[in-house]
């Protein structure tokens, strides 16, 4: 006799639970966004194009930042001002580290102790598994599900690796990050080009003995911004110092936001940046698919030795090589059609 399995969740049941910010239902959805199974794929589709109607509607901040750099400090502290004061504070993470090591540093909710204690705010770990890819991709579907529950503040934390910057900064509006003085921290972004992604810079810890060095920091990185010339049209990167331990800085930081999202929309260049992420978004799925179909395929994997082997023979080229492995994928393509 075969096994029924039944579906994860009852569709119906888990829109109306998201839409009334039910939260049981809502870590339902998001999970249902994070699996991996084949099965459920569809039915996570199905349900976020039922919410999608619903979303677009929060403040998208991305937050970066070294391991130690302040990050989750800073959450607390803003998460808990903007709680304060009426809003609804969802935060996600993408961490890079979890889905190598199969745990997770970032968005641990002990991290955010006033945050992770508060109705009003919302805090879902990383995906502890999958690519790169796949934990970008369920991040931005959990970050469409909280809208549709209602947060009007979502961030995005990561750590500070390159490629998951990018990634958080292609599906937020305003992109914070957050740096240190004393560790060659600001240098670095400099190098990385890293910088070029952020839309407001907050150099922390600016208290007690570090007060001075960090307003240096900020002017040295507030001069190197100016050298590169800006991303926006009309939008320069602010440098501000902030202390996420007592606080300061933290309500200038939320101002910026805001006024960033005010410069973005007057100019009509925040909704062709939410267009854009909409389809660079789909582009990177139908590439993210095509790698995936390349990699799992049977004829291909039979062939690459082979084709390996005579490269290192020198008696075919990489070009050649690259022709008849997509030659294969397209054999098989033709035969799954037929
Ligand atoms: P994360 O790894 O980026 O999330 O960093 P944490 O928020 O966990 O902070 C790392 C350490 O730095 C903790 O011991 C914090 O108490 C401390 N810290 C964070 N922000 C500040 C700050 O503004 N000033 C000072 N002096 N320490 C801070």
């Amino acid at each position: 006799m075969t096994a029924v399995t039944r579906p994860p969740i009852e569709l119906d049941e888990c829109v109306a639970g998201v839409l009334a910010g039910d939260r049981t239902q809502l870590a339902r959805a998001i999970t249902l966004v994070e699996s991996t199974r084949a099965d459920h794929a569809e039915l996570a589709q199905d349900l976020l194009a039922r919410l999608l109607p619903h979303t677009g509607g929060s403040q998208r901040i991305g937050m970066t930042g070294v391991p130690g750099a302040g990050k989750s400090t800073l959450i607390d502290k803003l998460g808990t001002h903007l709680t304060s004061s009426g809003h609804k504070v969802a935060v996600l993470a993408v961490d890079p580290s979890s889905t190598r090591r199969g745990g997770s540093i970032l968005g641990d909710k002990t991290r955010m102790h006033t945050l992770a204690a508060d109705p009003d705010a919302f805090i879902r770990p990383s995906p502890s598994s999958g690519s790169l890819g796949g934990v970008t991709r369920s991040t931005r579907e959990a970050l469409l599900i909280v809208e549709a529950a209602g947060f009007d503040v979502v961030i995005v934390e990561t750590v500070g690796v390159g490629q998951s910057e990018s990634a958080v900064a292609s599906m937020v509006d305003c992109f914070v990050m957050l740096m240190v003085p004393g560790t060659g921290d600001a240098l670095q972004g400099i190098k990385r080009g890293v910088l070029e992604l952020a839309e407001i810079i907050m150099v922390n810890k600016a208290d007690g003995d570090r007060a001075v060095e960090a307003g240096n920091v900020a002017r040295e990185l507030a001069d190197a911004l100016h050298m590169f010339g800006a991303a926006s049209p009309t939008w320069e990167p602010p440098v501000l110092t902030c202390s996420a331990l007592d606080g300061t800085g933290i309500e200038r930081l939320w101002d910026e936001v805001v006024r960033h999202r005010e410069v973005l929309t007057a100019s009509g260049e925040f909704t062709e940046k939410r267009d854009r992420q909409m389809t660079e978004w789909m582009w990177a799925m139908v590439e993210q698919r095509l790698l995936a179909r390349l990699r799992d395929n049977p004829g291909v994997q039979a062939l690459a030795p082979t084709i390996e082997a005579r490269l290192r023979q020198r008696t075919m080229t990489p070009a050649q090589g690259a022709s008849r492995i997509l030659e294969e994928l397209n054999r098989a393509a033709s035969e799954d059609a037929g």
